[in-house]
């Protein structure tokens, strides 16, 4: 087996040096007919591990595709896996940890993802890790999704609660909606409906929504404006906020997923929302899952711009950060802060099972199953713990810097090109993060753009939707970024498009 996975490293070492960012055609069909038919005879049988190996070196890994061994794949926003945190994520599973459970007698396990919140809310400068006593990590932005429209269920309807008996002593964990549910919850609170107020809110919301029995008709759209569709319009939050027996949870993109771009355009706004959410009993969820880095890159002219969007987010109840993104850490890394544990163990906490040792010791660590949505879990702690030490705060930030550098670079040469459009609305390059949303200026080439810069397998893009219209998504979140090599292959690649469409329709 040693040697087995001594080929496997040689394979993906070399494979990853001519790394395309789509497997071919024939890849693909060899890859998906190598895959078991449950007619054939040999279904189900024991093939070994020598000939799965094989199996899997020939077949399966030529039809993945480049996402992480290529610095030009740009789909999504997908992130890359640092070589140390691969490593890192290989000892996870060769030691195979289950953290639910506070042992510390038993594993330092918990302690080490402790460690690795209390860095992250330190390198994010959300102030200390007191302030967020409500800490884990998840699958993901989309379940710290989950866990913060969770805690701002609890929370709204715990302020009403509040509201309505300050003189009860029952205590929001036998009151509120993580013991009564929903329904009896709110019924006793008096609030009729509770909604979700947002802009351009990421997709997952609305899931996220769904799962915590608020619905995704609860979701509501307040942009600022028709042109900046992602800002939230705070006067009509305030509005929204003065509805009779009506609970809010406020969830601030930040950023927005198609553009980059904050729904708070500084300090003040963060201020002003703070303010009108404590005025109404209002929760404040802030989808940082990429944009929240801004915050550490330099504080330099060049990124004011950015440092001023990403102000004040601090100030929320609950924070959805992404690790699998842009701290290249590999899937499944989500991180979750609220202020208080106890919001979190009233949503989360596993009860009355006897089996289960109680965490305990004077730490204020608590069991990952009582704030979390599993309760078995992996040692996804590692690999983030891995690059936080590895890199510290200064080569984070040189990381990030290179991917902003690059797709400022990229939205220059678009915005400087006769054939192509910068969205939204020519957008300035100090307000560009790491997403570049752009279309062809020619409509017939904009319907096949994303599938030719696809195809050519040099570099990949997303595609989507910007005012109705195809666009070209381009997000930059690999640790690989070359900027001068990267920056070369895309304004050649772009003219030479460019000039074969024209060449192709006269
Ligand atoms: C990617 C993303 C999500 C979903 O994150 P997953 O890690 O895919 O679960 C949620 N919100 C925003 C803003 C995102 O960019």
């Amino acid at each position: 087996m040693q040697e087995a996975y001594g080929r496997i490293r040689s394979s993906v070492t070399t494979t990853f040096q001519t790394a395309p960012t789509l497997p071919t055609p024939a890849q693909l069909s060899t890859a998906r007919s190598s895959l078991p038919s449950s007619t054939a005879i040999t279904y189900l049988t024991s093939h070994g591990p020598q000939a799965t190996l094989n199996h899997l070196l020939t077949d399966i890994a030529p039809g993945l595709n480049g996402q992480n061994r290529s610095s030009r794949y740009w789909g999504f926003v997908t992130g890359g896996t640092l070589p140390i945190a691969e490593v890192a994520d290989n000892l996870v599973s060769a030691y195979d940890q289950n953290v639910s459970v506070h042992l510390p007698g038993q594993t330092i396990v918990t302690e080490v993802e402790d460690a690795a919140l209390k860095m992250l809310v330190e390198l994010l400068g959300l102030g200390n890790a007191e302030d967020w006593e409500g800490r884990t990590l998840t699958t993901g932005a989309t379940a710290s999704n989950v866990l913060g429209l969770g805690c701002g269920r609890e929370g709204v309807v715990g302020a009403k609660l509040a509201r309505l008996s300050s003189s009860s002593s029952a205590s929001p964990e036998h009151e509120g909606v993580g013991e009564l549910g929903l329904l009896n919850a709110c019924l006793k609170a008096r609030i009729m409906d509770i909604q979700v107020l947002t802009s351009m809110g990421h997709s997952s919301l609305s899931k996220a929504a769904s799962i915590v029995g608020l619905g995704r008709a609860s979701v509501k759209e307040l942009p600022h404006s028709a042109d900046q569709p992602w800002r939230l319009d705070l006067d009509a939050v305030e509005k929204e906020l003065q509805r009779e027996g009506v609970a809010s949870i406020i969830a601030v993109s930040a950023g927005e997923v198609n553009t980059g771009r904050f729904a708070t355009t500084g300090l003040e706004d963060m201020q002003r929302l703070r303010s009108i959410a404590d005025r109404h009993g209002a929760w404040i969820h802030v989808d940082g899952a990429f944009g929240i880095f801004a915050r550490l890159l330099p504080q330099t002219e060049e990124f004011a711009q950015l440092h001023q969007y990403a102000a004040g987010l601090e100030l929320a109840d609950s924070i959805t950060v992404d690790g699998h993104k842009l701290l290249n850490v590999p899937y499944d890394l989500g991180i979750f802060f609220t202020r208080k544990a106890s919001t979190l163990t009233n949503v989360c906490k596993n009860p009355n099972a006897a089996y289960l040792p109680s965490g305990g010791g004077t730490s204020d660590i608590q069991s990952p199953l009582d704030v979390g949505i599993e309760n078995s879990r992996r040692f996804r702690a590692l690999p983030v713990y891995t690059v936080l030490m590895s890199e510290g705060r200064d080569g984070i930030t040189e990381m990030l810097t290179r991917m902003v550098c690059l797709a400022r670079r990229i939205a220059a040469v678009v915005k400087e090109s006769e054939d192509y459009i910068l969205l939204p609305d020519e957008a300035s390059l100090e307000d560009t993060h790491i997403i570049v949303l752009f279309r062809a200026k020619d409509d017939e080439l904009n319907k096949v753009l994303v599938d030719t810069i696809n195809t050519s397998c040099k570099w990949y893009v997303g595609g989507t939707k910007w005012r109705g219209q195809t666009a070209v998504r381009l997000a930059v979140a690999n640790w690989r970024v070359d900027v001068e090599v990267d920056l070369a292959m895309v304004k050649s690649s772009l003219a030479m498009i460019a000039q074969n469409h024209r060449r192709n329709s006269r």
